[in-house]
This record gives structure tokens, C-alpha cells and sequence, in this order.
């Protein structure tokens, strides 16, 4: 029986009644990626069902590669996948399974069929075998060819097989029923020939089994016993069903369906993520602004809030959308435990201090984490010339406007007050490139010994100590909640021109210096920043906002809704 903490589901339920009816003994399942492309974060929705459910009824999942398309599959992805499966912390052992180790049992498994009088082999090109096939409303019609004899088709099928005919000159088909009200069952085109070099099995193939054929098979040799796949292939489970009642399969597993995952803000498709890499659009299958896991790895995703987020979403039977402020939410989540805190001034101001004397250096002490004393502290150095984030300091401030302004004073997180005193423009431009302030020394440790008050807190750098990094600003790919149907099938229409900001005069406090590629951290006030684990050099820091503090979309969000409101 299922012991974990994992929210039930109708899935659980299922395994449930099975293992009390004896129906099985164990549980086996499987996550059957085609490696077509790198995994997003829609499979790591089936990833952790399917894990998660071998370990919680102490049974085992396989990893398979449902690799029956040469055209389309790459070493390049198989080896992306295992990577990103075991980060998000799932382990298949030795059970590294493709489908296409079991071509030959799928062929045997066809001639099988062949000989049973229950498939046949087709010559009507692809286009006239979709004529043929009818429509939901409208019965297909027989091939010409469906009544060839078993020893016709065996021969012809055989020939197939040894590479005698071009591409697309024959397929083998299930011979069902050409008016069975569920199309999938209108003599499914089960083989296909392909004269291309498969990744695995080189040229040794030039015939090659359809999805649902391979599928349920492949599944039955491995023992699985629950096949969980999404809701797309409900129409699918019957013709699943069918091929193992009419082969001599020696386990059954069932198929069950449960909804994808769709979020907001994001498109969830392999071939439309290719198109972002390939035009360009991105800067590759991890650019941190992809929903791939390598993607949000980069980007400074964990594996525990990826987890975590999908315990939340929960397993349903009916399709829905996801907001993907609850994806931002879970790794806020998470990072705000996890991430160890520094400062960090992203658009730089100088602040020279007038009255801290020339030549003097001081540390003072910062804290690690404001919450979890076991971060401890830090010494973080200060100086008479520092640097704070531009948008802290106000000319001309208005209203609730606290922070830096001409006269005003405010604290530096973990050291002094200091109070505005001058302005420094450029005579050209009129930009302010410097501030001047005092000090009062009396407020080491950010408290004054008078009990006065200041009313904001700002973060700073000291400039001798400083490392100059790149930081960027990652934030959403598209402007609208539903890209696609926002640009009618051009989700390009919609992409948010302001969904990577590269700023290169950053100035951090020296510890960042050490910290590890693919390393998240919290810089103060600014959000979380991983430090990136392609482009970072010794000499280049290079660091990737994962997330900001607060959700900025929230308000945006509210905005729209009441504006619809009032229209409508
Ligand atoms: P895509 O539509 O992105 O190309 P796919 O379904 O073709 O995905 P597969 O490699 O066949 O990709 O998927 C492997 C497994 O992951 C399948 O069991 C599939 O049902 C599941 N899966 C794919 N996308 C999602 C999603 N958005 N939510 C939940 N599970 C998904
Ligand atoms: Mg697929």
C-alpha cells in the first residue's frame, strides 16, 4: 500500500484497488521519452508521477527511449535526457530500456499478426490510405489491397524488411475494421519503411514500427504495469488494447491517461522549443528562459522545487492550464530557505564618503541568512568610496519616496547612516555620476546610539574590493498567458523584447568571487542570481536572475483583470 506523504490521486486509487484485488503484485512503470528533443517541464510532470509512484508502492520505473523515429532522434538528446532525469533526482538503475533493443520481437510480433490473417501489407500511397480512412462522421473504405493472402504478405513483408522497395512504396497495416466509429482503429498503419540511419541500430533497419504498435508492446516485454501517458492517446488506448489481446504476449499492462501539464506564458512542445533554438530566437535548448530543464538548471532551478511544484499541480483527467506564477512561487519558495544572502548593486552610483578618512579599511559583519542562524556571518569590507544601486538615490524625490535624496538619511545594510550632502553631474550631460556623504561613525552595525530612526535600508558595494560581473535579467519569453493562441499559430507575435536585459558594469561584494558555477544566491533587495555554469569566466563573472523577490507580473495581472472588467 502507498505510505508516502504524495497526494492521492486517481491513479493512486487505481494501484490501489489492483494491489487489494491481486490484479498485480508489484508495481512497474515507465517514462517513455522520445529523444527528439531536450525533456521540458511538462515531463518532469510525468517524470515524478511515474518515479514517484515506483517508489512509494516500492516498485520499479524504467527509463525508455521510444526511439521508433530515425528521422528525428539524436545521441545528443538520449544523453540530455538521462542527465536531466537524474537531476531532478529520479534514478533508473540498470533499467535503460529503447525501443528500438526490441525490434525484433516487434517484427516477429507483425509477421505473428500477418499470419493470423490480422494485418496486411497496403501499396495505396499515404495519401490515398488518408482518403481512404474516412472521417468521424463517414465510414473509410477497404484498401484494395486488405484482402492479399497471408503468404503474399508475408513475402512482401519480408521484402520490406531486406530493402527492396523505396520509401513509402508499402506499409503494414492492422486489419481491424475500416468503420470502427474510433478512427485509431481503421487498420492502423503498423510498419513503415525508412531508409535512413537509425542512432542506435545504424542501418541494420529499414523498416520501422508506429508509435502504438511499439508502444503497449514494448511495455508488455518490459512488464510494465501501469502505462501512464497523457490524454491525447485516450482515443489510442483501444487499438493499445488490442494488439496485446491478439499476440501472445506474456504480461499485460494498461494504459491510463492523465492531463498535461500547460502553463501560462509558455509554449510545452518539443518541435515548437526546437523552433525557438533553430531560428535563433533563443540561444539554445538551456537558454535560462526555456521551460526545459536544462533551461531552468541554468537559469537556477533545483530539483526540489521542480518536485515540489509538481506535487502541487496535482494529477487530473481533465485538461487545464497552470499559472506559471505558481512555477515562480515554488522556487521562491525554495531559494528563500536555501539561498545564502550578499549584496550585489546591479546599476552602479558612486558614493564617496567625505569625512571617512583617506586610506582607511574596515569589515564589518553581515549576515548569512536572516532567519537560519546556521548560515552564520560574513566579513564584508568598507571603504571611503562605495557604490550603490542608482535607482536608491532620488534628485528630486517624490512623495513616498524614502530612500537616498539630497540631505536625507539612510542606512547601509550592516554599516553606517550616511546623509546626502552633494550632487556630482556630468557638465555634459547633466547625469549624476557621484554622490558625496558623511558618515556618523557612532552607527557602526546600521543602529544609531540616540535611538534615531532612518527610513530605509539600502545595499552598497565597496568599490577597491568590488568584482565587476555581468548579470542578467531574465523575465517571461512571451507577453501573452496563451502564446499560441495569441499569435494564431505565430507564437513569435507575442515574444516579450524585454526577456533578457544583459547589464555589464555590475558591482558585487567580493565573495561572489568564489562562489561555485550553477551556484544560486539571494543579492538583497534584487531577487536570485545563479551563477552561470556556460559563459562565467575567472575573469568574467557571469550571473542569471532565477527569480525576482516579489512576482512583478501580479500587479500586471490585476491591472489587466479589472480593465476587462470594466469593459465588458
Ligand atoms: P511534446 O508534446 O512536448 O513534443 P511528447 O509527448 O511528444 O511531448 P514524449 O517524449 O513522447 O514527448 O513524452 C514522454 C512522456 O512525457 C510521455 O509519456 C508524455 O505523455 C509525457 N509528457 C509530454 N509532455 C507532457 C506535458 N506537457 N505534461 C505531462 N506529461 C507530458
Ligand atoms: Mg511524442
Amino acid at each position: 500500500m502507498n505510505e508516502s506523504n504524495s497526494p492521492s490521486n486517481f491513479i493512486r486509487d487505481i494501484i490501489n484497488e489492483d494491489l487489494a484485488r491481486g490484479t498485480h503484485t508489484s508495481v512497474m512503470t515507465r517514462f517513455p521519452p522520445e529523444p527528439n528533443g531536450y525533456l521540458h517541464i511538462g515531463h518532469a510532470k510525468s517524470i515524478c508521477l511515474n518515479f514517484g509512484l515506483a517508489r512509494d508502492y516500492n516498485g520499479v520505473c524504467n527509463l525508455r527511449f521510444d526511439d521508433t523515429n530515425p528521422a528525428k532522434e539524436e545521441v545528443e538528446y538520449v544523453d540530455s535526457i538521462k542527465e536531466d532525469v537524474r537531476w531532478l533526482g529520479f534514478d533508473w538503475e540498470d533499467r535503460e530500456y529503447f525501443a528500438s533493443n526490441y525490434f525484433e520481437q516487434l517484427y516477429q510480433y507483425a509477421v505473428h499478426l500477418i499470419e493470423a490473417g490480422k494485418a496486411y501489407v497496403d501499396s495505396l500511397s499515404a495519401e490515398a490510405i488518408r482518403d481512404y480512412r474516412g472521417t468521424l462522421t463517414e465510414s473509410g473504405r477497404n484498401s484494395p489491397y486488405r484482402d492479399r493472402s497471408v503468404e503474399e504478405n508475408r513475402n512482401l513483408f519480408e521484402r520490406m524488411r531486406a530493402g527492396e522497395f523505396p520509401d513509402g512504396a508499402h506499409v503494414l497495416r492492422a486489419k481491424i475494421d475500416m468503420a470502427a466509429p474510433n478512427l485509431s482503429l481503421r487498420d492502423p498503419t503498423i510498419y513503415r519503411i525508412r531508409k535512413i540511419a537509425h542512432h542506435r541500430t545504424g542501418d541494420q533497419w529499414c523498416v520501422y514500427p508506429l508509435y502504438d504498435f511499439a508502444h503497449g508492446l514494448s511495455d508488455s516485454i518490459e512488464g510494465v504495469t501501469h502505462s501512464i501517458c497523457t490524454l491525447e492517446f485516450e482515443n489510442n488506448r483501444a487499438l493499445y488494447d488490442w494488439f496485446l489481446d491478439n499476440l501472445p504476449v506474456k504480461n499485460r499492462p494498461r494504459q491510463y491517461e492523465f492531463a498535461r501539464l500547460n502553463l501560462t506564458y509558455t509554449v510545452l512542445s518539443k518541435r515548437k522549443l526546437l523552433k525557438l533554438v533553430q531560428e535563433n530566437i533563443v540561444e539554445g535548448w538551456d537558454d535560462p528562459r526555456m521551460p526545459t530543464l536544462s533551461g531552468l538548471r541554468r537559469r537556477g532551478y533545483t530539483p526540489d522545487a521542480i518536485r515540489n511544484f509538481c506535487d502541487r499541480i496535482g494529477v487530473a483527467k481533465r485538461d487545464s492550464t497552470v499559472d506559471l506564477a505558481l512555477l515562480e512561487f515554488s522556487i521562491r519558495e525554495d531559494l528563500n530557505d536555501r539561498a545564502p544572502r550578499f549584496m550585489g548593486v546591479l546599476n552602479p552610483l558612486r558614493v564617496v564618503i567625505e569625512n571617512y578618512p583617506e586610506g582607511r579599511e574596515e569589515t564589518l559583519e553581515a549576515m548569512n541568512h536572516p532567519t537560519d542562524e546556521r548560515f552564520g556571518t560574513r566579513e564584508v569590507p568598507f571603504g571611503k568610496v562605495l557604490y550603490i544601486e542608482r535607482d536608491d538615490f532620488r534628485e528630486d524625490p517624490p512623495k513616498k519616496f524614502f530612500r537616498l535624496a539630497p540631505g536625507r538619511e539612510v542606512r547601509l545594510r550592516y554599516a553606517y547612516f550616511i546623509t546626502c550632502v552633494d550632487v556630482v553631474k556630468d557638465p555634459d550631460t547633466g547625469e549624476v555620476v557621484e554622490l558625496r556623504c558623511t558618515y556618523d561613525p557612532a552607527t557602526r552595525g546600521g543602529n544609531a546610539p540616540d535611538g534615531r530612526k532612518v527610513k530605509s535600508t539600502i545595499h552598497w558595494v565597496a568599490a577597491d574590493h568590488a568584482i565587476d560581473a555581468e548579470v542578467r535579467l531574465y523575465d517571461r519569453l512571451f507577453t501573452a498567458p496563451d502564446p499560441e493562441a495569441a499569435g494564431e499559430g505565430d507564437f513569435r507575435v507575442c515574444l516579450n523584447p524585454q526577456s533578457l536585459e544583459t547589464l555589464t558594469a555590475c558591482k558585487l561584494e567580493p565573495g561572489l568571487g568564489q562562489l561555485e558555477k550553477g551556484t544560486t544566491v539571494q543579492f538583497e533587495r534584487m531577487g536570485y542570481f545563479c551563477r552561470d555554469i556556460r559563459d562565467d569566466a575567472p575573469d568574467h563573472p557571469v550571473f542569471n536572475r532565477t527569480a525576482t523577490l516579489r512576482d512583478p507580473w501580479a500587479k500586471i495581472d490585476r491591472q489587466q483583470k479589472q480593465a476587462t472588467r470594466a469593459t465588458s
